[in-house]
């Protein structure tokens, strides 16, 4: 029995079937009528799009159809790990993604499986945008701070007379601590701890 078209096709359609020729050589077959039949060769898209905006968290959707008519893959199942995941009831072909996320780059894998499909391999890897913004703001917060102390810090202490603001003065140590200060302008008497 032979067929008028391969049976494996590359392309993506509908294609018909019919017996084009029958040899026989047992019952001396010399007409026959065809059925045919209309097979379409179909292939599954899986575009996938991933937010990241929010910190912390990972939002992403899946949306399958099928090639040959966009249709949507509504049937199949999406395995992220052990979890399973069907299709949206008021978006057929959507499968809807969350999950935490801590790191500054995110990888989600999986697999998708519609009946009669081969099994669809799902790996994408992208930078989180909302955690790398919150690690960032992080880092330069924390780096101004320690700018600032040793800015502080490295700052020459000046003592002037708090009355009068003078820095003429004559300083004596009078406990282990603690010196008395004496304006030399205005003649306010202070204490300072060091
Ligand atoms: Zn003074």
């Amino acid at each position: 029995m032979i067929l008028n078209n391969d049976l494996v096709s590359y392309d993506i359609g509908p294609v018909t079937y019919s017996v084009s020729r029958i040899i026989d050589s047992k019952y001396g077959l010399k007409s026959f009528s065809s059925n045919s039949v209309k097979v379409i060769f179909d292939k599954i898209r899986t575009p996938l799009e991933i937010d990241t905006i929010i910190p912390f968290t990972v939002k992403a959707t899946l949306r399958a159809y099928y090639e040959s008519d966009n249709s949507p893959a509504a049937s199949g199942i999406l395995m992220i790990g052990d979890y399973k995941l069907y299709s949206e009831k008021d978006q057929p072909g959507t499968y809807l993604i969350s999950y935490p996320e801590i790191l500054p780059v995110t990888r989600l894998t999986g697999r998708f499986m519609v009946e009669g499909f081969n099994e669809i391999k799902i790996d994408k890897t992208i930078a989180h945008m909302g955690n790398i913004i919150i690690y960032l703001t992080a880092i330069t917060t924390i780096s101004a701070l320690i700018i600032h102390k040793i800015t502080v810090s490295k700052k020459p202490k000046t003592i002037t007379c708090p009355r009068c603001g003078s820095t003429h003065y004559i300083g004596i140590k009078i406990a282990p601590n603690v010196w008395e200060y004496e304006c030399q302008s205005c003649g306010k008497r202070w204490y300072v701890n060091k």
